[in-house]
């Protein structure tokens, strides 16, 4: 069976028509892969890519600018034989989701951050990319002036309750979760993080069990709040309930857990049978799913 499932974030407000596009552009994309006979891998990297070079995007070109106005991204990758890959603050690269795919097959670790992220970029010859994308530094003045005016140094606590409340500036994190025809289940999520963030920042995208997750089960990815979203370990919390329900039966079970931690966030899965979970505490999400059955759906919000 062949199905693939992907995210380009969720949040507060309706993203513009475009943004379906995109989502469709990934999803397409993806499933061509698996239809060609391609790795559930290799269409999880692909509609990553086709997101990570979409500026509408916060990952890759059009990802968030941090507090000095660099761009630090951060990726991981997993499939459902446990293997993955991590990459964290990693700059100046077009495709983060891709070095985190290398860490995971061509290095002995799994998570790798800053500086030695890019010298494995580096070494396997990823040519430098500025993924400073127009639009991106735009909002970046906007959202410096509207809360960080006046500010001569970094005032962190005074930054806080901004941090916790700056999700309703819109989010564009991107993930996939890809079945293929030998049964193997991969998922990845790619992000530039969020606004104005500190540098050094990690959200949850490339924290292993928050961001990302798979087992021979299902697999899932993360978006939102990204401090919230690593307590709760939210992709493995789900993805180790299908093991006992269906993807969207196992997130009736956790959906209570996520509001009471008041975590603004959204997850899409897949099962070993194609099947699909989405939820979501923000008002949108914005999401695309196919299946070789003709199962389709690309939508800016699912269910409540
Ligand atoms: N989860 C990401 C982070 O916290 C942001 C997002 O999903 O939009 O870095």
């Amino acid at each position: 069976m062949k199905a693939i499932i992907v995210h380009g974030g969720a949040g507060y407000d309706l993203p513009p028509p475009e943004f379906a596009d995109g989502i469709k552009k990934a999803l397409d994309a993806g499933y061509e892969v698996l239809e060609k006979g391609g790795s559930s891998v290799d269409a999880v990297e692909v509609a990553i890519n086709v997101m990570e070079d979409d500026p509408q995007f916060d990952a890759g070109y059009g990802s968030f600018l941090n507090l000095f106005g660099e761009v630090e991204m951060d990726a991981s990758i997993m499939k459902s034989d446990y293997s993955c890959g991590a990459v964290a603050s990693v700059k100046n690269i077009q495709h983060p989701i891709s070095l985190a795919r290398k860490v995971m097959e061509e290095t002995e670790h799994v998570f790798v951050v800053g500086e030695g992220a890019n010298l494995i970029a580096e070494a396997l010859g990823f040519p430098y990319f500025d993924p400073i994308a127009p639009s991106s530094k735009k909002k970046w003045e906007e959202m410096k002036e509207k809360f960080i005016k006046g500010e001569k140094k970094l005032a962190y606590g005074k930054l806080r309750d901004f941090y916790l409340k700056k999700i309703s500036e819109g989010l564009g994190t991107v993930g996939a979760v890809a079945l293929d025809d030998n049964g193997i289940i991969a998922s990845g999520t790619s992000t530039g993080g969020i606004h104005l963030k500190l540098p050094g920042r990690v959200g949850d995208t490339p924290i292993i069990g928050a961001g990302t997750y798979a087992t021979p089960w299902a697999g899932a990815s993360s978006t939102g709040q990204g401090e919230c979203i690593i307590k709760i370990t939210l992709a493995k919390r789900v993805v180790d309930l299908i093991e006992k329900y269906k993807p969207q039966e196992a997130i009736t079970h956790v959906i209570n857990f996520v509001k009471d931690m008041k975590c603004l966030c959204g997850l899409i899965a897949l099962d070993r049978e194609g099947n699909f979970g989405i939820f979501h505490t923000t008002p949108f999400i914005r999401v695309g799913y196919k299946r070789e059955d003709g199962a389709f759906l690309v939508t800016n919000k699912y269910g409540g």
